[in-house]
Parts: structure tokens; sequence; C-alpha cells
């Protein structure tokens, strides 16, 4: 309606005019309109809240109600103290308030998605030592084995003490050492000729735990760090002597040119090291690369050796070089290998998942092979390890780096004792 009526207004005024909605136009202002801005009354208050009597002096001030409407208007009672009613100006307060939030809720923004640089330690003891570093790496810290120390309570590959301790906040990135058990002390486990026999101990929980000197008592595993520097020559598949195979010189690293012979020896005596602090008898086949073995001659070696396992370390090597991962190989069912087929499958299978767990590369699967001379003319169970493949380049840099051949060895390590716990 009003709306209407300003428009109206807008084109022309016309006094009488009736309007399109009935309702006659005054033509001047709507009784609705508010008049001209009211005048404020200020605001008056007393200093003691009570007004002392107006007394009116002869000769100095008029009386209130004899004043001029000017002069009333800037009359003031004696002691009357006037409020400045001035219109605040609340803009720089406004302003202030503003600029202080846009900084605190910038604060709180950077405080909050900033990359947090410290981290908690995890708690890692009692942890098995892939656990433990599956934890510290998702944790955002660098774990170690700081050392090995006999224990009575924790089997061995168990943590017995890190460095820091956990829930402490510290660096993120920061190396967390680790002091890991290798079991019971030998001797202490029984009395002697029981050496082997099971240890039973009362455990806080009232329930007996069965404790084993040395589980792998006895056992004995022959690596074989694959090739060498000399060229290998043609030899037989299998005892059948059915056909020769052609003389395979190891593979050579697409990015650095590593030679295979230098990676397997490498990863070969650390995996030594690590299975005999299990107590493990470890026979090499080599320990040098100025050798000059055949494939039969090193599973010879392995037979003469009694190994429990035979352990072939492998580079692979792939005509596609965009394919990398880890295959593990083992004797398929032949004449030569029908003793030996099923348990070396059962290693390749927890060995193949070790190694990819541990080295975290692609699980190329399992592999049964007939034609092997490593495989067929050996007596013991055996089985080959391709660690990644040489013909990728990145899987060939991270061949080359003492930290990964050290997750292979260890890969290696645990297959072998995941074998030995699971015959
Ligand atoms: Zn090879």
């Amino acid at each position: 309606m009003r709306l209407f009526r300003g428009k109206k207004r807008k084109e022309k005024e016309r006094p009488g005019e009736v309007g399109a909605d009935g309702v006659e136009d005054s033509g001047g202002e709507s009784p609705d309109e508010s008049g001209p801005g009211e005048e404020e009354t200020p605001a008056v208050a007393t200093v003691d809240g009570e007004q002392p009597p107006v007394v009116p002096e002869e000769g100095e001030k008029p009386d209130f109600f004899d004043m001029s409407p000017e002069e009333a208007v800037s009359y003031r009672p004696p002691g009357v103290v006037v409020a400045v009613s001035k219109p605040r100006d609340f803009k720089p307060v406004l302003k202030a308030i503003g600029v202080i939030a846009v900084l605190g809720v910038a604060v709180l923004g950077v405080v909050l998605l900033w990359p947090s640089s410290e981290a908690r330690v995890p708690d890692l003891i009692g942890k098995t030592l892939t656990e433990a570093f599956d934890a510290a790496r998702a944790a955002g810290f660098q774990p170690a084995v700081d050392g090995w120390e006999y224990s009575g309570e924790q089997s061995d590959g168990v943590v017995l003490s890190q460095k820091p301790n956990g829930d402490k906040v510290v660096k993120k990135g920061s190396a967390i050492s680790l002091t890991v058990s290798k079991g019971l002390k030998p001797g202490t486990g029984g009395s002697p000729g029981r050496e082997s026999a099971p240890v039973t101990e009362q455990d806080g929980d009232g329930e007996s735990a069965e404790l084993v000197a040395n589980p792998y008592e006895g056992k004995t595993v022959c690596v074989d760090p694959g090739h060498q520097v000399a060229l290998a020559e043609k030899e037989w598949t299998d005892p059948g002597m059915s056909r020769k195979n052609p003389g395979d010189d190891g593979a050579r690293g697409v990015a650095t040119g590593n030679p295979e012979y230098l990676v397997t020896i490498d990863i070969g005596l650390k995996l030594k090291s690590l299975l005999e602090k299990d107590g493990i008898e470890v026979v090499m086949t080599r320990e040098s690369n100025d050798v000059d073995l055949s494939n039969i001659n090193r599973a010879e070696m392995a037979n003469n050796a009694g190994a429990d396992l035979y352990v072939r370390v492998h580079c692979g090597n792939s005509s596609d070089t965009g394919k990398s991962g880890t295959a593990t190989l083992f004797p398929a069912s032949t004449e030569w290998t029908e003793s030996i087929f099923e348990a070396g499958k059962t290693a390749a299978l927890f060995i193949q998942e070790e190694l990819v767990k541990s080295c975290s590369t692609n699980d190329l699967g399992v592999f049964g092979l007939h034609d092997k001379s490593g495989f067929n003319w050996s007596r013991v169970p055996v089985i080959e390890v391709e660690i990644a493949l040489l013909s990728n380049p990145e899987d060939d840099e991270l061949l080359a780096t003492d930290e990964f051949r050290w997750e292979a060895a260890w890969g290696l390590r645990n297959g072998i004792i995941q074998y030995f716990s699971n015959p």
C-alpha cells in the first residue's frame, strides 16, 4: 500500500485522486508516517540523587516559570549534572574486535593444521620386532635394534626395552633404539642332558608358560648367495642329466649397474648374523665373490651340511622394466624332488610372506619350478628368493641400500623362523 502510494507520488501528486486500490490519497503526509525526528530528552542525573531546592535570589536568576522559552531551555538547577548524551562511536571498538577475531581464528588454524613436529613415542615393549617396527614407523619414528639380550621372560625376537620410553613426546622422525630378547641363556633352561626339554614356569596369571632353552637348537640353514665373479658354466638340469641349463651369470642393476653377486652376498651375510643370534647353525656356500661354484656344487654343500633348509638368495630379472617386487621359488614335484618339494613349498610360503612384509615390496607370488639345477640336485628342503628385480630402476635403487638389505635379511630370518616353528 505504501509502496503503491509512494510510486504514485513519484509520478505526480494529485490531491483528491482515488488510487487504484480504492483508498483516497490525501495528497499530504500519510498519518502512519512518523513526523520529523523527535528530540531526544537529555538524560538527567543528579550527583546524589536529591535535587536541592531551587532558591531564587533577587536580582540574580529569575524563577524557572518566569523564564522565556529560550532561557528555560538552557536553565539548569544548581548542583545538577547533565550527562552528555553524545552518540557513542563504536566503530573503532568493533573494528578492533574484528581484527582480534580474525587473528584468533588464523592462529587457531595454524596450530591445528600445522604438521606437528613432535609426537608421542609408542610403547613397544613386549611387541615382536615386526610389530614394533610397524608401530614405530606408523607413529613417525625410525626404529633400530640396539642390542640383544638373553631373557627368561620374553621369547626371542620380542622387544625388552626401548629408548626413548613409551609415552614420551619427542621430535618426530627421531630414532627409537630397541633391545631385543634372544631367548633364554643357553644352559639355564634345564639340567644337563635335557637341554632341549621344555621348561615350564608359572607366570603372573597362574597359567604355565612353556619356555624352551633354544627352540632352534641343532637347526642348520645353508645360505647360498647367488652367483659370483667367475662366469657360470652350463650344467645339468637334474641328476638324470636330461639336458643342460645355460649358465646364468646373474643380473645387473639397470640404474646402478650393481652385479647381482654383490647384492646377494651382502644380504646372505646379514642373514647369517641374524640366524646365528637365534642359535641356528649357518653354512654359507660362499663368503667371497672370488669363487667358482656351479649350482650343483652349491646344492651338494647344502646336502653335505645336512641343512634343515637350503636358502638360495637371488635378485630377480625381467624383460619388463616396469615390473617390481618379490617372488619365492620352490622345487615343483619331480622324481628328483619328491621327498623335499612339500617342505620347500611350505618354507617358500612363509618366507615370501615375511619378505614382502619386511621389504614392503610387491608380492609377485610363490612358484614351483621343475628345471632348476639348484633344486633338482638338492636332497634337503630348498627355496630360492628373488628379493626384488634388478631390472626395475626403483627396485635396483632399493637393493643398493643397506637399510633395504637388512629388511630383506630380516624378512628371510622371520620366514625361516616361521617355517621352523610351524613344521
Ligand atoms: Zn640370480
